[in-house]
């Protein structure tokens, strides 16, 4: 039997921005530019449950949004830490902060840590105004987390290919050189990694990027299946964690098209289909639950 299955990167959103969605298009620009179109999704708590029981996912990693305002990030975070009590276990969370914020954005970590937040994140360079590249100005956030042993899931831009809304700058040179600057901080980069895993065949890089993991998130937007196994095989099955950015992917689909199209071997789907979320965001076993 196939252990019980993580979607290690979702979105989730609290019934104040679903419904004010068009004030908050011009008052926080990065939300304006993903959702100004009506047809981007914006999934709430039920949404998410529904879409987990369809696919068969037994946990699912929420995040929030990137929100430059601190007090939509305290919002929105006890949102998601109440959605996550509710659920019983089957929803763990990120907590949203704003880097630019300095000791408040740190103080926001610390309390959402203490109200159960697994770690911080989705955050992104662009929608928030901070440069990876510049260790002072995220040392506060990264000390908050080596602080509490929590993990840290940052949104990765590949530096070519298609554009796409949300896209961003976050590329593989600056993302290396904030991992290391902070080479105690356990790092997730979102969407493989803006393509940093393939520079892994690098000896240095690789040594660089021993405290980073890549999450699969939305996966079928930007590559071929054949990315799974070009990765898997450069960083290791302990390396990647399935996620699939709903509402962005359909969740059942995404699974099921990572299982069957993907080319993951059998010695490899339990850590990447749950193994590895569980260990780097340190979910805890749900004794007794069919999978
Ligand atoms: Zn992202």
């Amino acid at each position: 039997m196939a252990a019980a299955v993580v979607d290690a990167h979702t979105h989730l959103f609290g019934p104040d921005v679903v419904r004010g969605r068009e004030a908050l298009l011009g008052r926080e620009p990065w939300f304006g530019a993903l959702y100004a179109n009506p047809k981007a999704a914006l999934a709430g708590e039920t949404d998410l449950l529904a879409a987990m029981d369809e696919a068969g996912v037994e946990t699912a990693v929420a995040c929030g949004f990137p929100w430059s305002d601190p007090g939509r990030c305290r919002a929105e975070n006890d949102v998601l830490a109440e959605a996550s009590q509710r659920g019983g276990g089957r929803v763990a969370w990120l907590a949203s902060v704003s880097p630019k914020h300095g000791p408040g954005a740190a103080q926001e970590a610390a309390r959402a840590f203490a109200l159960g937040a697994s770690g911080l994140g989705e955050l992104n360079a662009d929608g928030q105004g901070f440069d990876l590249a510049d260790p002072a100005a995220l040392a506060p956030v990264a000390l908050a987390c080596i602080d509490a042993d929590r993990p840290l899931l940052l949104h990765a831009s590949e530096p070519l290919g298609h554009a796409y809304p949300g896209k961003g700058t976050a590329t593989p040179d600056k993302l290396l050189a904030f991992v290391g600057a902070f080479p105690d901080l356990r790092v997730v980069l979102a969407h493989w990694g803006g393509g940093l895993p393939f520079y892994e065949l690098m000896p240095e890089v690789a040594a660089a990027c021993a405290n980073v993991w890549y999450d699969t998130a939305a996966s079928t937007y930007l590559y071929r299946p054949a990315v799974f196994r070009a990765v898997l095989d450069v960083v290791g099955p302990a390396k990647v964690l399935w996620g699939s950015d709903y509402p962005v992917l359909g969740m059942e689909r995404f699974l099921r098209r990572s299982r069957d199209e993907a080319g993951v071997r059998a010695d490899e789907a339990d850590a990447l289909f749950g193994g590895n979320a569980r260990r780097v965001y340190a979910l805890p076993e749900r004794a007794g639950v069919p999978s």
